[in-house]
């Protein structure tokens, strides 16, 4: 399980929201719901770019995940 923040993966700046996944794959999922809850308007324009901007930015973040520690286990 590995952690980022929303801001780490590229949200708002002053957004410290936790996000959590086992994979990549995962933790974009989780970061894409909460950018559509929290940040409408972000997601709205990762709607419209090009696909070559999303599929960039999603190659980019494999490599920031994989480098990633994994979290410490939650207690409880
Ligand atoms: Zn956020």
């Amino acid at each position: 399980m590995k952690e980022m923040t929303c801001s780490e993966m590229g949200g708002p700046a002053d957004c410290t929201t936790v996000l959590r996944g086992e994979t990549a794959d995962e933790m974009v999922k989780a970061g894409w719901d909460h950018i559509q809850a929290a940040h409408p308007e972000m997601a709205e324009g990762i709607k419209n770019n090009p696909k070559e901007v999303n599929d960039k930015w999603q190659e980019e973040f494999r490599a920031t995940f994989d480098a990633l520690p994994d979290a410490p286990a939650e207690a409880g």
